[in-house]
């Protein structure tokens, strides 16, 4: 296996080949964007009033302060690990030699034959989520034994969105072949060109203390 995957990673190669290099195969470890940090504080906060109340939200929850509380009544999890083998079976995150796409969730409930999972964004809906929500529709019906599964973003901005309803009968291989796919465009590419359009908030730029100045003449 050549890469070990996860939607961000994914997301990199898209946006920038030099930040997937830099992050994936140098292994430059960055600090997060000021930007970056701000979500990962209020993923905790999200995580902790998933598991004993929401008496502590700031703010920011405001607009999904009433599907957290349906969340709960139907005992959400929080943070659960979603990763997988290139065989499709369920693994952990830190199966450091058979983890092929990792990936976590940041709500689920309804588990059973029907499952809602959710990904929180501290800022805007876009419709690139769309297909970030698919790939953790694939990994969870490896991991459940579920019919059903619909996905949702929670945007501190514009509130709840749903993203897609995938069943296991009509979406499932689809999903796979999908994600196997891009997977293999990945893994072949031989070039990582940069991509100065995707320098705002990239933590490998320089204004981020980053090795990059984002042009394309620093090397
Ligand atoms: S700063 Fe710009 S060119 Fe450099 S890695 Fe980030 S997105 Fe790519």
């Amino acid at each position: 296996m050549k890469y070990q995957m996860s939607y961000s990673r994914f997301e990199a190669f898209d946006a920038c080949r030099f930040r997937f290099k830099l992050s994936v195969i140098d292994k430059i470890k960055q600090k997060p964007s000021f930007i970056m940090q701000k979500g990962i504080d209020l993923h905790q906060k999200l995580e902790y009033a998933i598991k004993g109340g929401v008496a502590s939200l700031p703010d920011e929850f405001k607009m999904i302060l009433p599907a957290i509380e349906v969340a709960i009544e139907q005992e959400a999890e929080a943070e659960v690990d979603l990763s997988i083998t290139k065989r499709f079976e369920p693994t952990t995150f830190n199966d450091w030699n058979g983890v092929w796409i990792r990936g976590r969730a940041d709500v689920i409930y309804g588990v059973g034959k029907s499952l809602v999972i959710v990904d929180y964004k501290s800022g805007n809906y876009y419709d690139k989520h769309i297909d970030q929500m698919a790939m953790m529709a694939m990994l969870a019906f490896c991991h459940y034994d579920t019919n059903r599964i619909d996905t949702q973003v929670w945007s501190g901005k514009v509130g709840v969105v749903s993203t897609g309803s995938y069943t296991r009968r009509k979406d499932f291989i689809k999903l796979k072949n999908k994600w196997l796919a891009k997977y293999n465009e990945v893994a072949r590419a031989k070039k990582f060109d940069k991509n100065p359009q995707a320098c705002k908030y990239c933590p490998y730029h320089v204004s981020n203390d980053g090795p990059c100045k984002g042009g394309e003449d620093d090397g």
